[in-house]
């Protein structure tokens, strides 16, 4: 089944459930407090917290998220992406708890024959939280799912708040067993590689008066207005129904691992260090695809800088595998094709996105080059046990060559090495104080010349661990 079969027959069903269907918002966040849009909630958030009414009690969507905390895990684990879609259903004081499982449930076991997911509802399992015993009841009254395959978590799995005072709830997973080939036995307490999460239902049930962290708060009473907040994770059970092995191996990734494959001369599936690459390439130059296509452009903060890593990741990595030559004239369009079955504009706007893309992987091809070789002559030079690439190379890098700290992290973990990343944060302050400096003695200043990737560095990779230390991901869900 197309990813995109998918996504209709989710959006049929809800929508034959009394749910109004609402396009994606833009990957880019109506919400300040983050860069965006991580769930499907989110350009709902003003009807969940009662801020302005809701023009309708129900409501389902699929929803362009992207979420850069995952960016570790792309290609090293089945499930993450740094782009994905979201599928979600919303009751904003309408429905609650009960029939959300029921619907859950009757969507992903219902035969495919009737416009279900046909998952076997054997495979499945769920989990609820510890102190939420009436929905373990409902799960058992409303499925065929046994007592044995309903697991209890607490407040740091189960419980979801927006970090203030405010609506709250416990949470309630849906998973699916992938059998013993894939780890051990136990359920998503045990394994969370075998057991696949595909679907978090979150009730929001209570008001917060406090919260002190994630998992402390007090709750002070009930929601006057209960809601329903769903999120299933569109590419989890395109990856599961597609009988692949991840998230990267669907009709709307794989191609690029194979046109990414074809250009490196490497075949995928023989080495895993290459795949992890192959894969880290085709979720990136999709993820960049998307954000481009909603209007992001390459910077040096904020979301540019996202886009610009995302770009530079992807590009670096097949040059990992080999590829020196520039490789998004090949890969975009090859991405593009794959996702225009669900995002049409992306094929009638590929003359502009593409200008952007192309023009930014130029611009760090030059960077790369005369950086990689300067790095290349340092880490030989280290002698004995000294693995540490000192402050004085990583500036040099940055200033001279426009390298981006978090790159020469990035090369020197993957030699062995570390960086002295304290010498060199000085080097950057007194080079910063130096500015100031000139620059009030000369009214204007000099540095014009520095590349475009110099500048990362001063707002560059704070900006980024910024967003992450937001916890953008446990925030909203
Ligand atoms: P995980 O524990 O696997 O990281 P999560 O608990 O962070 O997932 P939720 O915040 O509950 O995920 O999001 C709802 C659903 O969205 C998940 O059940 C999953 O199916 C999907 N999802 C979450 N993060 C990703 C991602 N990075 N890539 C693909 N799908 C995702
Ligand atoms: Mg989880
Ligand atoms: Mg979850
Ligand atoms: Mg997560």
């Amino acid at each position: 089944m197309k990813t995109a079969e998918i996504k209709q027959r989710w959006l049929d069903y809800f929508e034959a459930n009394g749910h109004t269907v609402v396009p994606s918002a833009s990957v880019i966040s109506s919400d300040p407090s983050i860069l965006f849009n991580i769930a499907g909630m989110v350009q709902f958030i003003p009807y969940l917290t009662g801020r302005e009414p809701a023009p309708f009690n129900r409501a389902t969507s699929v929803q362009k998220c992207v979420r850069t905390g995952d960016i570790e895990e792309v290609g090293k684990t089945t499930r993450h992406g740094t782009f994905f879609q979201m599928n979600g259903n919303f009751s904003f004081g309408d429905y609650f708890k009960r029939d959300a499982i029921k619907f859950a449930w009757g969507l992903l076991t219902n035969p495919v024959a009737e416009g279900g997911l046909g998952f076997d509802p054997e495979l499945l399992w769920a989990t609820v939280h510890e102190d939420d015993s009436e929905t373990i009841d409902m799960w058992l009254e409303e499925t065929s799912i046994p007592r044995e395959r309903v697991q209890l978590r607490d407040n740091e799995d189960n419980f979801w708040h927006t970090g203030q005072p405010g609506p709250g709830g416990y949470c309630s997973e849906i998973y699916f067993d992938r059998g013993p080939d894939y780890g051990v036995e136990g359920g998503p307490v045990a394994d969370e590689d075998r057991y696949i999460e595909i679907w978090n239902l979150v009730f929001m049930e209570f008001e917060l008066s406090e919260v002190r962290s994630k998992v402390d708060f007090d709750i002070a009473g009930d929601l006057p207005a209960k809601n329903i907040d769903t999120g299933m994770g569109l590419e989890r059970v395109a990856f599961l129904l597609q009988g692949v092995e991840n998230m990267y191996e669907i009709d709307e990734v794989f191609p690029v691992i194979e046109a990414a494959s074809r250009l490196a001369g490497r075949a995928y599936g023989e080495d895993e260090h290459a795949d992890v690459q192959l894969r880290v390439v085709a979720d990136h130059v999709r993820s960049a695809l998307i954000i481009i296509g909603d209007g992001v452009r390459p910077g040096n903060e904020g979301r540019g800088y996202i886009l610009r890593r995302l770009l530079r990741r992807a590009v670096r990595a097949m040059r990992l595998l080999g590829v020196k030559e520039e490789v998004l004239p090949e890969l975009l369009p090859v991405s593009m094709q794959a996702m225009k079955l669900s995002y049409p504009e992306l094929e009638t706007d590929f003359d502009r996105i593409s200008r952007v893309a192309f023009a930014e992987e130029k611009a760090f091809l030059r960077t790369l080059e005369s950086g990689t070789q300067l790095f290349a002559n340092a880490a030989q030079s280290l002698s004995g046990d000294d693995k540490t690439i000192s402050g004085d190379i990583a500036f040099a890098l940055h200033d001279t060559h426009g390298f981006p700290i978090d790159l020469t992290l990035e090369m020197a973990s993957e030699a062995g090495l570390n960086v002295d990343e304290s010498g060199f944060r000085e080097l950057m302050s007194e080079q910063r104080t130096r500015a100031k400096a000139d620059a009030k003695a000369k009214k204007g200043g000099g540095h014009a010349d520095l590349s475009a990737y110099s500048a990362l560095l001063d707002e560059g990779t704070s900006e980024f661990v910024g967003y992450d230390r937001l916890e953008a991901d446990s925030r909203v869900r």
